[in-house]
């Protein structure tokens, strides 16, 4: 069966990408696939800016920040940092890197993949910001601080989104789209197409956007560490499992990712914290 994506319409909006980093975790290659070699490395945080011709700024998620740092100093959310070692500057902070660009913080909306630490943990510095998250992840989210802890979240880091800035995506009853059984068109044009993802988090989303020149992303956040993990179906190591929602559901999606990369050349998958993908598509290091 071919999981070939839909055509776009033409004249589909063509959405400029950016791939960009904030923050870099410690751990093991082998942690990342079974396999790789036991060597470690400081592995990337990504998040992604996309230009849309009409609606402006998005960012899909914002990595790490200096927040991270801030949250994590003290018992209990210390043994985050001690089991998973992060570096992160001020300068490094999504907010930072977009003033940089001359873009306020003000003029951009955000899609949550999910609500991990790496992801989530610039959002307080885009107080007026639309945030666009699935709304399972958003009830999830809902529980108490020390619940959420074990599953790698850190209440502070977004207590105090403004529900108002809040559009929450529920997927249930959605139309189809290709090989997803529902999916949500944002702008119904075809530029940025949200898709449920869960298994790594109970509500993670991937977007695929239409980029220029015929490209198109599919930016998967946490559905594998890397490529490699659905090209060759093949997880981390046993200790990755524990980062996992489901670990079941997780791998189930690897043969689906891996068939639509060989039935779609024109897409590329970008997962958030590949180090391959830091190397050959983050330009400001
Ligand atoms: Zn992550």
């Amino acid at each position: 069966m071919t999981m070939k994506l839909p055509p776009l319409q033409k004249g589909a909006p063509q959405c400029e990408l950016t791939v960009l980093n904030a923050g870099f975790y410690k751990a093991s290659l082998h942690m990342l696939k079974k396999g790789f070699p036991k060597k470690k490395i400081w592995g990337p945080a990504l998040f992604f800016l996309i230009k849309h011709p009409k609606q402006g700024y998005f960012l899909f998620d914002t990595g790490y920040s200096t927040r991270f740092l801030d949250a994590t100093h003290a018992f209990p959310y210390r043994i985050l940092r001690l089991a998973t070692p992060v570096q992160i500057s001020k300068k490094e902070n999504a907010v930072e890197q977009l003033r940089d660009m001359n873009i306020h913080p003000s003029e951009v909306q955000i899609i949550l993949s999910h609500m991990h630490v790496d992801h989530v943990g610039g959002i307080h510095d885009f107080p007026t910001s639309r945030i666009i998250v699935s709304q399972k992840e958003w009830e999830f989210t809902r529980r108490s601080s020390l619940r959420l802890f074990k599953n790698f979240y850190i209440k502070e880091l977004f207590d105090r989104i403004d529900p108002a800035n809040l559009q929450l995506i529920d997927f249930h009853g959605k139309a189809s789209y290709g090989p997803f059984p529902n999916a949500v068109d944002l702008f119904q044009d075809g530029s940025m197409i949200l898709v449920p993802l869960p298994g790594h988090a109970v509500g993670q989303m991937g977007l695929l956007v239409n980029g220029l020149m015929g490209k198109r992303y599919f930016l998967i956040a946490d559905s594998v560490y890397v490529r490699e993990n659905f090209r060759e179906n093949l997880g981390g190591s046993k200790i990755s499992k524990f980062a996992h929602y489901n670990n079941e559901q997780y791998t189930s999606l690897f043969p689906l990712l891996r068939k639509i990369e060989e039935d779609n050349l024109d897409v590329v998958l970008l997962p958030s914290h590949d180090p391959e993908i830091y190397r050959r598509f983050v330009e400001n290091k």
